[in-house]
């Protein structure tokens, strides 16, 4: 028997055979052509591209109303690439400066934007480099005709070093079914980890040392907790508690689904609000069968992402416009202004290079020192909030001094719109994101000039504890249950608590079982998550008592390690539902 663990991207128990898959990219050939052929040859790339973009515009029509909109949008993302005249042209020129064969000088010409991508140390970066990679290999595969599914995988669990969304996809499209998926490399914000919660393929992501572990016939799978675990030839007694296991999730799926039309309320009788994390792009329909209580964070750097120049202040109050009519009337929206800066780059904008960007110009100290950028915004959503609730809120913020002159600013921009006599919402609500250790120091400072607190965990993670998120180094390091930022939350929460002013959580944290009992216990009352968790934490805070979450609470703020946190916090959880069992 042997185990590895990883972290859950899909949640599951299987019971099942591996499919242990070593190959990592097509074997290719590279060779010199003659001078004469070079245009033959850059024909032949053009029509491989023309058939990816085909094929991915199949895929796409063919998954229109199994998966929502906005994952649909990995493949756009995906055309859109293959019509980027700069890679194309990059290529082209290859081959005809190199006189080489278009597999190899497409290899070569990807794996320098991949390169150029994997150094950057922002998420969005990796992924694009992920994007090249599958473009790329799907071009490779189309040139070499090497394009089949191979159908021993129906049915198994899937181990493999990296999976590109294309060939996640090119699976699913032919029919064959995974029953699990395991994989070496780490990225929970991947397109990969996206379709694969789309496609609800229980998945492991980041499993180490996959090739060396005796893997035999039978596995278990098990990602039905933060830390996945895989079992490779479990013995009798572990094979058959896990059969047990399996059938509990099944009831508990249940449960969650018949759940999901009834109120956020503590057994207690107290009001959870649950509000989701959209990104520009979102599908109403889809988000709002999930019955959220409103939108926790919007994340408009997406929406400037997409553009191809700064969205005006006209376009930015349409757009957010629309989004609030179609969430429906009365359902409050936080949007956040522009956190871009650091590594999140515009293309069309120029950003200071620095040493250390994620200390450095990014966020809310990137609009306060851009006021024409940061006026158009301001304004787009002023106007916006005039006909829905809508409140605005600032990322990054550190001093005060940010605070008084984003004050100001806001002054200044309403006094714009009422001399141009365009309407807007006099009294929007301001609030902050706290997600910098100063923020947490001076949180009862900075709630006296605000309206609401939203706590952005993952920034606030990173920075307290001093520990990139993406570097592998630091992986261990990086815990949200870490008594330090456990105790932060809970200053957070008391300042805005003692003021009787709001506060969420919106960080990934938020979407987590263990995580919800810790700062219900702190008297956090609104939680903001990816659409996906919300009747799963919905379902959760019905068998809650906040009665009993004091002893708790006392508990957390003295443990000494993020372990005893979560053994504290599960121990509950299993607690509660040993009760629901019982009733
Ligand atoms: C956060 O930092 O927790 C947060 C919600 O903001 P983002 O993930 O967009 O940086
Ligand atoms: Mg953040």
């Amino acid at each position: 028997m042997g185990t590895i663990s990883g972290k859950s991207i899909f949640p599951g128990i299987v019971i099942g055979q591996p499919y242990i898959e070593r190959k990592k990219k097509v074997d290719i050939e590279n060779y010199k052509i003659a001078s004469d052929k070079v245009t033959e040859e850059i024909k032949r790339f053009l029509d491989a591209v023309q058939k990816a973009k085909a094929d991915i515009k199949k895929i796409k029509s063919d998954l229109h109303g199994k998966i929502n909109k906005e994952d649909l949008q990995i493949l756009t993302v995906h055309i859109m690439m293959l019509d980027d005249p700069q890679f194309i042209n990059d290529i082209k020129k290859g081959i005809k400066k190199e006189e080489n064969n278009a597999e190899g000088v497409v290899r070569k010409v990807s794996n320098r934007y991949i390169e150029m991508f994997e150094k950057i140390a922002d998420p969005i970066y990796k992924q694009r480099a992920l994007d090249i990679k599958d473009i790329s290999e799907r071009i490779i595969l189309n040139l070499t005709s090497e394009n089949t599914v191979n159908e021993n995988l129906h049915g198994k669990i899937l181990v493999i070093s990296e999976l590109l969304p294309s060939e996640l996809l090119k699976i699913y499209y032919s029919g064959v079914e995974l029953a699990g998926i395991i994989m070496e490399y780490i990225g929970e914000t991947s397109h990969t980890a996206i379709l694969a919660k789309a496609l609800e393929i229980p998945t492991l992501m980041g499993g180490h040392d996959l090739f060396s572990m005796e893997w035999g016939d039978q596995i278990i799978l098990d990602t039905t907790s933060l830390e996945g675990k895989v079992i490779s030839n479990p013995d009798e007694k572990t094979l058959n508690k896990y059969i047990e296991e399996k059938g509990k999730y099944r009831n508990k799926i249940k449960e969650i689904e018949e759940t999901i039309d009834k109120e956020t309320v503590t057994l207690d009788g107290k009001r959870v609000y649950l509000h989701v994390n959209v990104g520009g792009r979102l599908d109403i329909t889809q988000v709002n069968k999930k019955k959220p209580d409103g939108i926790g964070l919007l994340r408009t750097e997406l929406i400037y992402m997409d553009a191809k120049e700064f969205p005006d202040e006209e376009k930015q109050r349409k757009i957010y416009d629309n989004i609030a009519k179609e969430f429906g009337p009365d359902k409050p929206i936080i949007i956040r202004t522009l956190d871009i800066g650091a590594d999140k780059k515009l293309s069309y904008y120029k950003m200071a290079d620095e040493e250390n960007p994620s200390l450095g110009c990014r966020g809310m100290r990137l609009t306060l020192s851009d006021k024409k950028l940061f006026k158009n915004q301001v304004k787009g959503i002023l106007r916006a909030a005039k006909d829905h609730d809508i409140k605005m809120m600032y990322p990054m913020i550190t001093n005060l001094n940010e605070i008084k002159e984003a004050e100001e600013f806001l002054k200044i921009c309403k006094k714009e719109l009422r001399d141009d006599g365009l309407e807007y919402k006099e009294d929007i609500e301001i609030g902050m994101m706290v997600e910098v250790p100063s923020a947490v120091m001076l949180a009862d400072v900075f709630i006296e000039h605000v309206d609401f607190f939203s706590i952005g965990t993952n920034d606030l993670t990173q920075y307290i504890l001093a520990t990139d998120r993406f570097s592998p180094i630091a992986e261990k390091l990086y815990d949200c249950y870490d008594p330090a930022i456990i105790r932060a939350i809970n200053i957070v929460a008391d300042a805005a608590n003692k003021k009787g002013k709001k506060v969420s959580v919106c960080g990934e944290m938020a979407g987590e079982e263990q995580a919800v009992v810790a700062m219900l216990s702190m008297g956090i009352e609104n939680l903001s998550m990816a659409p996906a968790f919300i009747p799963k934490v919905r379902n959760l805070i019905r068998k809650i008592k906040i009665s009993e979450l004091k002893k708790i609470h006392e508990q957390i703020l003295k443990a000494e390690n993020a372990s005893c946190i979560k053994e504290i916090l599960n121990e509950y959880l299993i607690k509660i539902e040993k009760r629901r069992k019982n009733l």
